[in-house]
This record gives C-alpha cells, structure tokens and sequence, in this order.
C-alpha cells in the first residue's frame, strides 16, 4: 500500500525534469503517477525476461519475436510516446506473454544441451581435496567449469540456485560435481568466508564479496564486482589455478540430503495416479510456495506456511525460494512426494506445464485445479514470472512477502478486481481461507 510520505512517481529521464532533479508527483510532460509506475513495472518485467534470454543465447537459442517486443516495450516508456495507464497493463500482460516464450526458450535450450532432469539426490557436505564453489544460474558456465576441472582433482559444489544443476544428466555424469551449499542468495557473505575454496559467480544474484575472500572470487558473463577478477569467454584457467593454490577441504558428511530434478516428464509419468488420489479425496490440494527468496522478516511466512499445511496436501516449489522448506521432511502420499523441487526460477515454466497437463487430465482449466499459488518476490525475474501467470489467466494468486513498491492503489485494484490477486497474511488464516473456498 502506497503511503501518503512516498513519493508518487520517480522519472528523471529528460531535461523538463521537475526543478533539474525528478518529476515526482506528475510529470512536467503530463504523464501521470500511474503511468509512470506502469513505466516502470514494464521495465522491471523486461529486465527480468533479459536474464533468461542470456542465457538462452549463451546455449545458441534466441526469438526474434521476444527480441522485437523488448523493442517495443522499451520504445513505450520512452519520453513523449505513450500516456495511456490501460495500454500499458496490456504491455504488461504482453510481456507476461513474451517471458513465457522465453522460459520456453531456455527450457529447451538446457534440456537439449544437457538432457531432462531426473530426481537426483544431492550432498551438502564436503568431500576431501580442493574445491570451486559456483554460484548464479547458468548452466553453461557450469557445464564448461566441469568440463575443465574433469581429472584435476578439484571437486565443484554448487550454491543456492544451482541446485537444480544436478539434475541434468549432461552434469551429473561429472562425478566430480560434488554436492551443493548454502540456501538462498543472501547466505553467501557467511558461506564464502567459511569454505577457503575458489568462487565464480556467473550471474545475478552475487553479493559485493567480504575483503577475506575476495582474492579468490571471480566473475564471469554479466556480473562484476569490485575488486574481482573478470573471466571473459569460458575459460576459467585462473579459478582452477587459484583453487589448487588454496588448501583442501576435509570430507564431511552435509546435514541433509536435498533431492532436486523433478521434471516434467517425470510428474507426467504420475499423472494417472495423481488423478486417482484426487479422485479418491487422498490429495485434497497442490501449493505451489516458492519464488525469489529475500531476507525480509516476513518472509518466514512460507515455511510456516508450509508446516501448517494438512498431510493430504502436495507442494511444488522452485527457485531460492525452495531453501526455506527444502530441508523438511514432508514424507508422501502413497508414494507421491509431497514436497516437490522443479528447479530454478526459469523453470516456472516446468510447472506451468504441469499445471496445464493436469487441467488437460482432470478436464477443465488451470483455475479450476485444486492448485494455489503462493509466490515469493524479490527482483525483476519474478516480476515477468508474475507477469506470465497473470497473462495465462491464472487467478487467487497468494504474493509476498511484500507488495511491490512501485505498485500504487490504483494498479493494486486493477489487480485484485481483474486477478483476484492477493497479498499474503497470516499463513493459517491464508491455508484456511483456500481450503475451505
Ligand atoms: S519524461 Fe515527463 S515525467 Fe519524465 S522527467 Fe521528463 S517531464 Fe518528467
Ligand atoms: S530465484 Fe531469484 S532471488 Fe533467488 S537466486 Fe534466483 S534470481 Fe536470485
């Protein structure tokens, strides 16, 4: 909810600029808060489609469709072009659209670079002998690190988001891909400083580094941190030689076994007895709880969520998001887990997939599934996420932890009245409210 000290609006983008400094009630131009706002979420959704396709691209896969529309939507927030609040909820839903594309695109590229992901059990801990740890998304940079380390002795543990990495069976077959640390994005400060191994960081989500471990940083594709030494290309000779100049970690056994790489295939291939245990009242509901995890207070709210929830419900989740439930013990539903990991963030489309297989099953629509959505936001690459589901009629969606800033009442209504969009409270109260709907 916007508040009366928040500024209404923010554009400096051009020299009428309000007093030299930023338009922040109306624009000098004439464009009103709304608009600017919707300005502003339009960006936010294409930075977030820009991610995946990089990565995309990196694998050789590119949409010229996707590529004319950022054009597009650019051109729109451009100075003097568009005034009108209702064509820009239209871009907005367009953009949900063109990521949806681009999740696709890069779904594709991973599996057919790599293959599709197959249930894989995964370490935390260490094993003996030196180490990298990567971090960010891109399986291409880890896929080459791999490559290179292959018969070097340096073992390659994964952070946070790469996680779902182990599941790819172009990955896994390198033994040498040992195990994951850490949760969400946020940990790694604590997490770099205490393994004195080498770190490359490939994509977003990287944290400006502690000076104790600084020196054996690197970065490599978009990301840049100062200080850090920048690997352009794939050829990561400096990681490998500062991990055999640091010394080596200890075997130690990890406190859980994570189980990643449910794939869409592999859900399909149950989509018969998940109808049956429906069918039967012995799945009553499906949640899917993850997103972009961020350290605010209040996103505790989805692990309690999820501890509250009754025996007879599943949860799909992906994303960071998944470090704040992956380590419970959900057990199954004759068989069925009730906790599922579909993966990254870009595979949102994983699980639209399957939500779209099973409507195609239980014959209706998405909406009419026993299925909730309960998402976690924290930057632009969950904004297009919302986007798509908004543009692929998904409706009662549960969004937290906070609502988006740049959100004002009037985007907020339009939201609620025509997507019957909600912003997530107390996590019982919100279990019992869809349960009982
Ligand atoms: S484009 Fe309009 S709102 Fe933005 S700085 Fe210029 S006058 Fe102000
Ligand atoms: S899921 Fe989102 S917040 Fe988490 S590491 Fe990926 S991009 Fe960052």
């Amino acid at each position: 909810m916007i508040g009366k000290e928040k500024l209404d609006m923010f554009c400096y983008q051009c020299s009428q600029t309000a007093r030299g400094t930023g338009c922040t009630v109306k624009g000098v131009c004439g464009k009103e808060a709304t608009v600017a706002r919707l300005q502003d979420n339009l960006l936010l959704t294409v930075k977030g489609m820009a991610a995946y396709l990089y990565h995309a691209r990196e694998l050789g896969y590119t949409d010229t469709e996707v590529n004319a529309f950022i054009e597009r939507a650019f051109y729109a927030t451009f100075t003097n072009v568009n005034f009108d609040a209702e064509d820009f909820i239209k871009l907005a839903i367009e953009a949900g659209e063109m990521n949806v594309r681009t999740m696709r695109l890069l779904k594709k590229a991973h599996i057919e670079t790599y293959g599709e992901p197959e249930p894989t059990e995964v370490r935390t801990g260490t094993r003996k002998g030196h180490g990298i740890i990567a971090t960010g998304h891109g399986l291409k940079a880890l896929g080459a690190l791999l490559e290179q380390t292959e018969g070097t002795g340096i073992n390659v543990y994964t952070h946070s988001e790469l996680l779902p990495a182990h599941g790819y069976p172009g990955l896994k077959k390198y033994k040498h891909l040992a195990g994951n640390f850490g949760q969400a994005w946020f940990d790694q400060k604590q997490l770099f400083s205490k393994y004195p191994v080498a770190i490359l960081g490939s994509s977003n989500c990287v944290l400006i580094p502690r000076e104790e471990y600084k020196d054996r940083m690197f970065t490599n594709g978009p990301t840049r941190l100062p200080g850090v030494q920048h690997i352009s290309g794939y050829d990561y000779t400096p990681v490998i030689e500062k991990a055999k100049s640091l010394p080596e970690l200890d075997e130690e056994p990890g406190e859980v076994v994570l189980t990643t790489g449910f794939s869409k295939s592999v859900i399909l291939s149950l989509k018969d007895k998940i109808k049956h245990l429906v069918e039967t009242g012995k799945i009553r509901h499906f949640f899917l709880v993850g997103g972009c995890d961020s350290p605010l207070k209040k996103a505790q709210y989805y692990r309690e969520f999820v501890q509250l929830l009754p025996k007879d419900t599943i949860v799909l989740t992906l994303a960071c998001g998944k470090f704040r439930i992956n380590d419970l013990d959900l057990g199954d539903i004759e068989g069925i887990p009730r906790l599922i990991d579909l993966g990254q963030c870009n595979d949102s489309i994983v699980a639209i997939e399957i939500a779209e297989a099973l409507a195609d099953v239980f014959g209706g629509g998405i909406n009419e599934l026993p299925l909730t959505l309960i998402l976690s936001w924290m930057e632009q690459k969950a904004v297009a996420i919302l986007w798509s589901l908004l543009a692929l009629g998904i409706k009662g969606i549960y969004l937290g932890p906070i609502t988006p800033a740049w959100v004002n009442d009037d985007i907020l209504k339009v939201l609620k009245e025509k997507y019957d969009l909600k912003i997530i409270g107390d996590p019982k109260e919100d279990i019992k409210q869809i349960l009982s709907a």
